[in-house]
């Protein structure tokens, strides 16, 4: 048998008809760019958010840039950024001229830790952003009782966390805005690039609609310099289909993380943890153990397929150097680095695939 990370194959034979007829129907009226595809995802969208906005863009990456121009960060200004994430969301404060200031991850949760926030805010620190790593909430309401004693913006990253919830509220509303990927193996994956940004802001949501789309008001008088940043129809078209099946699909990763939690719970790794107070749509599955990299290659001969989200923080990074970090600075994120790893999680992943991945897991600790 073999187990992969991701199974996007099965979830496009589930939904085949539907996605086709959506691709064909964008194809047969030649309608390519913004467009009726496009605004009938962004209400959707907004709607499964309940936030007042959506604004498609061409990628997450993108929406992370149109987010830190909505919120005026400024060359010298400094953004506070977790140590342990993808890159993108240090990258979008660099592109801004800005510094990216980090702070070290919870334990628990692998997300920005607010009892270690204020101690990162300096007189330049504009904005706060936090994320919603593997698909669990940042801890919001920490963050947010900060960032308002301190006049500080918030822009989340919600780019792996569709469809997750702090204390009942969905994700994407917990600041000035948030940002959501819709890379292919996200938990709503485009075939393709495709991003969002989501704002309760009407000035945020109307300069972020601007910048997309070269600050045209009309086809060729430009309110202001903007970029090629639009959400393809196609794309949108797509994800239309596959939102309505989101929040099964949500559903079915949090009954496969439930079945890891019991196959997996006598070993002696170190399962996910979920706050009682929040709601995780496990985009991964990512357990700690020592010997990682032994049991990543064990599994690998056994046809099960695992990754590392991430084995670099951002503070050592070669492209970070600049910034004048070392080892040491961020001990719980540069021990766990060591320790993680993202066992196969999908919606289509079957019983039998998990049985076969955790009697790997057990094998592997057996010595056998
Ligand atoms: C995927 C991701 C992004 C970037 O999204 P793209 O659509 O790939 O540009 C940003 N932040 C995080 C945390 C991500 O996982």
């Amino acid at each position: 048998m073999s187990v992969p990370l991701v199974d996007l194959k099965a979830q496009y034979r589930d939904i085949k008809p539907e996605i086709d007829a959506a691709i064909q129907r964008v194809l047969e009226n030649t309608s390519f760019i913004l467009g009726e595809e496009v605004r009938r995802f962004e209400a959707n969208y907004a709607a499964f958010c309940q936030v007042k906005h959506a604004v498609g863009l061409d990628s997450g990456s993108a929406a992370l840039d149109m987010a830190l121009i909505a919120a005026g960060v400024q060359p010298g200004d400094e953004v506070i950024v977790p140590s342990h994430t993808f890159i993108a969301t240090a990258a979008a404060v660099t592109h801004r001229g800005a510094t990216p200031v980090f702070v070290d991850v919870e334990e628990d949760t692998f997300n920005m830790d607010p009892g270690r926030l204020e101690a990162a805010i300096t007189p330049r620190t504009r904005v706060i952003l936090p994320v919603d790593l593997y698909g669990q909430p940042a801890s919001m309401g920490p963050i947010l009782d900060i960032a308002r004693r301190h006049g500080l913006l918030i822009v989340e990253d919600a780019a792996q966390a569709h469809g997750a919830s702090y204390k009942g509220v969905a994700t994407g509303n917990f600041g000035l805005c948030g940002i959501f990927s819709f890379y292919p193996g996200k938990n709503l994956g485009a075939y393709g690039d495709a991003g969002m940004l989501v704002t309760n802001d009407d000035t945020v949501a109307e300069t972020a609609r601007l910048l997309r789309n070269h600050g045209r008001r009309d086809k060729y008088e430009h309110l202001m310099v903007g970029y090629n940043f639009r959400l393809d129809a196609l794309q949108a078209a797509i994800l239309d289909v596959k939102l309505k099946h989101l929040s099964d699909w949500n559903r079915a990763r949090r009954q496969r993380a439930a079945v890891y939690d019991r196959l997996l719970a006598d070993l002696p790794i170190r399962l996910p943890t979920v706050r009682p107070d929040r709601e995780h749509v496990f985009h991964v599955y990512v357990i700690r153990v020592a010997r990682r990299d032994d049991l990543a290659r064990y599994l690998k001969a056994r046809g099960i397929e695992t990754i590392v989200h991430y084995p670099i923080p951002l503070h050592l990074q070669p492209a970070y150097k600049s910034l004048g970090y070392k080892r040491g600075d961020f001990p719980i994120t540069e021990r766990l680095v060591d320790e993680i790893l993202s066992l196969p999680m999908y919606p289509e992943l079957t019983e039998t695939q998990q049985e076969e991945i955790a009697a790997g897991v057990r094998d592997f600790l057996a010595g056998v």
